[in-house]
């Protein structure tokens, strides 16, 4: 990127724009080189107009959220990221249809759903990073997904700056999937919910968020399951029986209390976590006769 088309993204971006920004400091695994911008926009028209003007230009965009589930390449992102979470996260309700903007916390959403007395998405409570985040993996926990009760959502295409509305049968999806076609960005996403009696709600939430610090190791840095669940099975069994617990490469180490989760003990690149990566798979299809797909998006050049 030039010095005259960063001095034109500043001032198209009423927000912020950085640039040869560490990827480090946005994803949860604490890994990653650099993103040659990363925008913040103010709001809706400042993500256009941001659009449009990398789109003149071919720039390639990376939509990102709280980076919980990524883990960036050691060479960064060679294009612009577009972090939703300051400009978009409005949340509102009208009867009991509950709407969050894309960069919204999935958990702070799903916390007033329990304070104005709705239900359904109390599984969320306990899932870090954004609602777009969220439905762009379809993102589930302890029997509830993103994609259960989604009524519609926003998009904007990213190359024409366009904002359409799709329905939740325009979007194929799955078990931790979701077939977003390609340069479309969420905006934000509107949930059918049902009455509710707070205490109650709440009384649910707390019972998985004591579930949860109990089996996950949630004061290290790392970016959830690493793998998908096969069908039928449990990935982090799988990989507990292939005897992986503690298997490290660099700062990179394969969780003792949850061995699907990958931490960052300390200076881990992301070559080291997809070292690892691969050496827990191989041992699980030697010891299992199992192929693990990932559940983690592994972003950039990967070199
Ligand atoms: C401790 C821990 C526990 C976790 N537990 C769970 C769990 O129980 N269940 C679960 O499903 N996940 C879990 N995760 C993974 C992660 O929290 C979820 O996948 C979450 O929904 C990701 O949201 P995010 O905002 O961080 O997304 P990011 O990591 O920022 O992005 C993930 C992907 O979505 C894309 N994206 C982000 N925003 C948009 C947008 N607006 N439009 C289009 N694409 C977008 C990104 O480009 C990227 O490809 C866990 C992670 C951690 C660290």
């Amino acid at each position: 990127m030039d010095d005259r088309f960063k001095q034109e993204l500043r001032a198209t971006c009423r927000g912020e724009a950085r640039f040869d920004e560490p990827m480090t400091r946005h994803t949860s695994f604490g890994v990653g080189g650099p993103a040659d911008a990363f925008v913040l926009p103010g709001g809706l028209d400042d993500l256009r107009a941001t659009c449009q003007l990398l789109a003149s230009r071919d720039v390639p965009i990376l939509p990102l959220g709280d980076g919980t589930n990524m883990l960036v390449s050691d060479a960064g992102w060679r294009g612009a990221v577009l972090c939703l979470t300051k400009g978009l996260r409005a949340i509102s309700f009208q009867g009991e249809i509950g709407s969050a903007e894309a960069g919204a916390s999935l958990s702070v959403f799903s916390r007033q759903c329990q304070r104005a007395g709705l239900t359904g998405l109390e599984w969320a409570c306990s899932v870090p990073g954004t609602l777009g985040g969220a439905l762009r993996g379809n993102a589930g926990a302890f029997g509830g997904e993103t994609f259960d009760r989604l009524l519609s959502v926003e998009a904007i295409e990213t190359r024409t700056g366009q904002t359409l509305l799709l329905k939740k049968e325009d979007l194929p999806h799955s078990y931790r999937r979701c077939d977003l076609p390609p340069g479309l960005l969420l905006l934000r996403g509107a949930f059918a919910l049902a009455g509710g009696v707070p205490g109650e709600i709440e009384a649910r939430m707390d019972e998985i968020l004591s579930r949860r610090k109990a089996t996950q190791p949630l004061y290290e840095r790392n970016a959830g399951c690493i793998f998908k669940n096969p069908a039928g099975a449990s990935a982090g069994l799988l990989i507990d029986r292939a005897g992986c617990k503690g298997l490290g490469v660099g700062g990179a180490v394969v969780s003792d209390l949850h061995a699907n989760f990958v931490v960052n003990r300390g200076g881990a690149t992301a070559a080291d976590v997809l070292t690892l990566i691969e050496r827990v798979r191989q041992r699980v299809r030697q010891h299992a006769g199992v192929e693990l797909e990932t559940e983690i998006r592994i972003i950039g050049e990967t070199l």
